[in-house]
């Protein structure tokens, strides 16, 4: 007898990218739609009034990552502010993706100023495909 099959669809990032990743809990954007918000209030991670706070996980840092097949999401819940260490620590994640080779599609509310600095410190990646953006509002 043939089993039926089972189309599973795919949806939220999956639909964009094989692989998530994030170095920071909280986001000062504190958009009204925000579901890493929600996801972060519901396992306590944050709570309403402290999600505008953005913690940097160090230990994220200094993660590497070997060559994969299929494109890395960055980041999913949080965005790359303007603010000095928050764009530092997102450079430094950023760099250690690419660096072996991997693709990023990077998601972010655009800042000109930081699409600008990122696009010149990755600039010996560009042409590649291996960066691309994803800009919502
Ligand atoms: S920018 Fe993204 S992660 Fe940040 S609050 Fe808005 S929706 Fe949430």
């Amino acid at each position: 007898m043939k089993k039926n099959k089972i189309n599973r669809i795919t949806t939220g990032t999956r639909e964009w990218s094989d692989y998530s990743v994030n170095c920071i809990t909280g986001c000062s954007n504190n958009c009204r739609y925000c579901y890493a918000k929600k996801i972060a209030i519901r396992f306590k991670r944050k709570t309403n009034s402290n999600w505008k706070k953005m913690e940097i996980r160090f230990n994220d840092l200094n993660k590497t990552y070997n060559k994969r097949k299929g494109r890395f999401m960055f980041p999913t819940s949080h965005d790359i502010t303007d603010n000095k260490k928050v764009l530092s620590a997102c450079t430094k994640v950023l760099e250690n993706i690419l660096l072996s080779g991997n693709e990023v599609l990077i998601t972010t509310k655009p800042r000109i100023n930081v699409i600008k600095f990122i696009c010149e410190k990755f600039n010996g990646f560009q042409g590649t495909d291996s960066i691309s953006f994803y800009y919502y509002f």
